[in-house]
C-alpha cells in the first residue's frame, strides 16, 4: 500500500495543491523515500484559513451547545481507538520513533488526550452564574477563542497536534494545523478519522507546509490564536508576531532538564527510570532529562551505572521491537548531535560511552552513538544548549543546595526529576526547582494537569482544565 498523498484536507474535502511542489518523506533508517506529499504554500494557506474563518463565523460548530461538540468528538475518540497500531506505525516509519515508544506515546497517549479532555469538558463552567457586588446575576461565559492556528514540531507529533485540536474542538473554535515537514503521514490518517466521526466541513484544515508558509499562517489575519510547539528560537519570533498582532499565543518550546540524584536514590531503579525520563525517543523529547546531577560523594557510581545502563540499550531499526534507541530524524539532526559530541569533548567533558561514529553493526541511517559524558561543568554548551538527540551530561554537585542551583542555572524551565529514598525530601525538591513539570522518582505526563515551561520553555500550559481554557475568551454579561 502506497503512502503517498496529493491532496490537502480543507473545508471537509480533499483539495487540490496550489503548487506542484512536494516532500519526500526519507526513512531515518533506510536512507530511502517512503512517501511524497504534496508541500503547501501561501496559497493553500489562505483557503485553509478561508474555509476555517468561514466555518467559525458562519458554520454550526461554534454554535452547538458544549454537550453536542462533545459526542461528536467522543465518536472521534472511539475511532482513534481503533486505529493505534497503525498511527504508531506511521509515525515510527515518518520519523524514526523505536515502535516501543510510538506504542505508547506517539499513539495511545494522544487518545489519552483526547479522553483527559472530554472528562474536563464535562465538567467545564462553560457558562456560570454569579451573583454580583451590586446583589445582581452576572452570567459568565467561557466562548471559543475563534480560528486557531496549530503547529506542532515532528518529535510528537500527533501528541502535539491533539493538545491543540481537541481543546479547540471542545471550545468551539475552528482550526487549522500546519504538520512539520518532516512528519506529514500521521496528519491525513487523522483527518480520515475526523471526518469519520463527523466534524462539520471547515472545522478542521490540514495543510503540511516549511517555515515561510508557517509564518504565512502565524501572520494571517483570519487566524484569532497561535498554538505553537517547536524550538525556543522560532517561538520567539512567533511571540513576537502575535504580540504586534495582540493574537492570543501559546508556546511549548525546548528544554535542558536536570535529573537531581539524590545519595539515598534506588540506583538501579533511577537507571530503570531514566531510560526513559532521559532517552525515550532517541532523545528527540523536549522533556528529556539531559543533565544529570550526582553528588561529589557518589559521582563516579552513577557515572559508572549510567554508562553501564546506556552501553546496554539496544540501538536500531525502529520498526523492531526490541529496540530501545532509533536513527535522528533527519541528516541534519545526526549532524548537529555529532557537532555537539565533538563540542562536549573539545570543551573538555569525557567520554565514557558512545563518542562519535555509527553504532556498531549499523552502516546506514541517520543513527548516532547513544553517548555519556562525565566530568561536565554547568557552564558547558553541552549543559546549557539543547542537543535533542540520545546525549547526558554527567554533572557533580557538593550538596542538595548546590543541586537545586544548578538545575536552575538554565534558560530553561520546562521539566525536572529527583530520584531519591525519601519522598519528602523528593518533594521539597521539586517545590524548590522552576520548571512546569516535575517527576519524584519518576517522569510521566499527566494530561489531568498542566503541563507547560517556566522561563524560555514557554507561554502558557496544556493539557487540564488550564489547557482548556486558552481556547476560550471570557464574557461576562450583566443584568439588572
Ligand atoms: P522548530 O521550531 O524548528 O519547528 C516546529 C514547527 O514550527 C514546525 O512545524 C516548523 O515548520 C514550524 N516553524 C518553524 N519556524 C516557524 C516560524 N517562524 N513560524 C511558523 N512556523 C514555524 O522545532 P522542531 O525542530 O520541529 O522541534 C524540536 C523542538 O521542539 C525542540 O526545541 C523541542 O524541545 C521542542 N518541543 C517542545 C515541546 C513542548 O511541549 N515544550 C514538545 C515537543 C518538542
Amino acid at each position: 500500500m502506497t503512502l503517498d498523498r496529493t491532496a490537502f484536507f480543507i473545508d471537509g474535502d480533499w483539495a487540490a495543491p496550489a503548487s506542484g511542489d512536494t516532500i519526500q518523506v526519507v526513512s531515518p533508517h533506510t536512507e530511502q523515500v517512503v512517501a511524497t506529499v504534496p508541500e503547501g504554500t501561501t496559497a493553500d494557506m489562505d483557503a485553509a484559513v478561508a474555509a476555517a474563518r468561514r466555518a467559525f463565523d458562519s458554520g454550526p460548530w461554534p454554535r452547538m451547545s458544549p454537550e453536542e461538540r462533545i459526542d461528536v468528538v467522543q465518536n472521534f475518540s472511539n475511532l482513534y481507538a481503533g486505529k493505534l497500531g497503525e498511527m504508531a506505525e506511521l509515525i515510527s516509519t515518518e520519523m524514526g520513533a523505536p515502535l516501543s515508544f510510538s506504542n505508547l506515546a506517539q499513539a495511545p497517549a494522544p487518545w489519552m488526550q483526547i479522553e483527559a479532555f472530554l472528562g474536563i469538558a464535562r465538567s467545564f463552567p462553560w457558562e456560570e452564574t454569579r451573583t454580583g457586588v451590586l446583589g445582581t446575576d452576572v452570567v459568565v461565559r467561557r466562548e471559543p477563542v475563534g480560528v486557531v492556528a496549530a503547529i506542532p514540531p515532528w518529535n510528537v507529533p500527533q501528541f502535539t497536534i491533539m493538545s491543540k485540536l481537541v481543546p479547540a474542538l471542545l471550545s468551539g473554535c475552528t482550526i487549522v494545523v500546519k504538520p512539520a515537514p518532516e512528519t506529514p503521514l500521521d496528519p491525513y490518517l487523522m483527518a480520515e478519522i475526523l471526518s469519520e466521526a463527523g466534524v462539520p466541513d471547515g472545522v478542521v484544515n490540514i495543510v503540511t507546509a516549511g517555515r515561510e508558509v508557517g509564518a504565512h499562517l502565524v501572520a494571517h489575519p483570519g487566524v484569532d490564536k497561535v498554538a505553537f510547539t517547536g524550538s525556543t528560537a522560532a517561538g520567539r519570533k512567533i511571540a513576537a508576531v502575535c504580540g504586534e498582532q495582540l493574537k492570543r499565543v501559546s508556546l511549548e518550546l525546548g528544554g535542558k532538564s536536570a535529573a537531581i540524584v539524590l545519595d539515598d536514590a534506588d540506583l538501579a531503579a533511577t537507571m530503570e527510570g531514566l531510560k526513559f525520563a532521559s532517552l525515550m525517543n532517541s532523545g528527540q523529547a523536549c522533556v528529556a532529562q539531559t543533565r544529570i546531577l550526582a553528588s561529589r560523594a557518589k559521582y563516579a557510581e552513577v557515572v559508572d551505572a549510567l554508562a553501564e545502563t546506556v552501553s546496554a540499550m539496544a540501538v536500531g531499526d525502529p520498526l523492531d521491537p526490541a529496540t530501545e534507541i532509533g536513527p535522528m530524524v533527519a541528516q541534519r539532526q545526526q549532524e548537529r548531535v555529532e557537532k555537539y559530541i565533538a563540542l562536549g569533548q573539545e570543551e573538555g567533558a569525557r567520554v565514557v560511552v558512545g563518542g562519535n561514529g555509527m553504532p556498531d553493526g549499523l552502516t546506514s541511517g541517520w543513527y548516532v552513538r547513544p553517548t555519556v559524558f562525565a566530568d561536565v561543568d554547568n557552564r558547558m554548551r553541552i549543559a546549557q544548549e539543547e542537543i535533542f538527540g540520545p546525549v547526558l551530561s554527567v554533572i557533580p554537585f557538593d550538596d542538595v543546595d548546590d543541586a537545586v542551583r544548578i538545575a536552575n542555572d538554565s534558560e530553561y524551565g520546562l521539566a525536572g526529576t529527583v530520584w531519591t529514598g525519601d519522598v519528602e525530601s523528593g518533594l521539597d525538591v521539586a517545590r524548590r526547582v522552576r520548571t512546569g513539570t516535575y517527576g519524584v522518582n519518576t517522569y510521566t505526563m499527566d494530561f489531568a494537569a498542566p503541563f507547560g515551561g517556566f522561563k524560555s520553555s514557554g507561554i502558557g500550559r496544556e493539557f487540564g482544565p488550564e489547557g482548556l481554557a486558552h481556547y476560550t475568551e471570557l464574557k461576562s454579561i450583566y443584568q439588572p
